[in-house]
């Protein structure tokens, strides 16, 4: 039997995590090592143990950069008290990996805050994106993570201003229904002028639709912590096709391929290539023979370095 592999196109890497590797590695060139970064850069155990053997040290607090040090945001964003704890120090450097798709939600909840709008902001607990995100204002801000999180909003059902923000990377068809739930419950809910979910988490999960119809298994090559590589997988097994998130080749077992006549092989934003060709080369060695690209959509975003950078 031919056994092949489909490769989704997008897959791996967003213009935002392309940015922010790209600002830790020149920072590392052009000033040398140390360089602090606060939290993961991106969220790939690949690119972070990369970027830490070649003198990245990445911390949680600020309390943990020494004076004089160059500081690195990740792409997730901060909160404004970590920018504050930031700027307090004498630090040597400060550049922001946040990606602009991030900043773009920051702004717009600090504008809507200054209109006096009540804000719902929908993501994951705990998530670096989402604690920097609500971290823009010090009040009047709400979290669900749920459609049924919204029976427990301590909001008045007829509040004149309230909108919705989301984190950027969460399941598109999801988040959809919590909004129009949202809707029914506070019939004032202002929309984002844009959606907040971002290109990239978009079109990854455009792909896996595709995937779905012609693929038996899905692997998704991306990290445990990574939101929009979990979205991908559980996307894949809402289709029915039943799905692995690996960060490396070496996870994968035989017996998932048993039976299997189509691998469908993707990547979250945050895990590079490379990754995806090892399992290619894994997958030969069981005879994945065939590779077949599948495209959703073609992506030409790019995102600019800071000026000193840029060289
Ligand atoms: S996944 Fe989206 S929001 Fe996150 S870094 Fe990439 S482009 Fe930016």
């Amino acid at each position: 039997m031919d056994k092949k592999i489909i490769l989704a196109t997008p897959r791996g890497f967003c213009a935002g995590v392309d940015r922010a590797i790209a600002i830790v590695d020149k920072a590392l060139l052009k000033y040398g090592a140390p360089i602090y970064v606060r939290h993961e850069v991106v969220h790939n155990k690949y690119v972070v143990d990369d970027l830490k053997n070649r003198g990245a040290i990445f911390i949680e607090e600020i309390k943990d950069v020494p004076e004089n040090s160059i500081l690195i945001y990740s792409a997730h964003g901060v909160p404004l008290s970590v920018r504050t704890a930031a700027e307090a120090k004498n630090l040597n450097m400060i550049f922001d990996a946040t990606c602009p798709l991030v900043s773009k939600v920051h702004v717009e909840i600090k504008n809507l805050h200054r209109q006096g709008y009540t804000i719902v902001m929908i993501g994951h607990r705990g998530h670096p994106e989402v604690e920097g995100t609500m971290g823009q204002i010090n009040s009047g801000i709400y979290l669900i993570e749920t459609e049924t999180d919204i029976a427990i909003l301590d909001i008045p059902k007829n509040i004149e201003k309230i909108a919705v923000v989301t984190q950027t990377t969460l399941s598109v068809d999801e988040t959809k229904s919590i909004i129009s739930r949202l809707k029914e419950v506070f019939p004032n809910l202002r929309l984002p002028k844009n959606e907040d979910i971002c290109y990239a988490t978009q079109n990854r999960q455009d792909a896996v639709k595709k995937m779905a119809e012609v693929c038996d298994i899905l692997i998704v090559i991306g990290s445990k912590n990574s939101s929009n590589s979990n979205r991908l997988k559980e996307l894949a097994e809402n289709l029915g096709v039943k799905s692995y998130l690996i960060d490396f080749a070496i996870e994968i077992k035989k017996d998932w391929l048993e039976g299997v006549r189509a691998v469908g092989v993707t990547a979250g934003a945050s895990a590079p290539e490379v990754l995806v060709e090892g399992v290619i080369s894994k997958l030969k060695q069981y005879d994945f023979n065939t590779i077949e690209n599948l495209t959703a959509v073609e992506e030409h975003m790019i995102f600019a370095l800071p000026s000193e950078l840029r060289s």
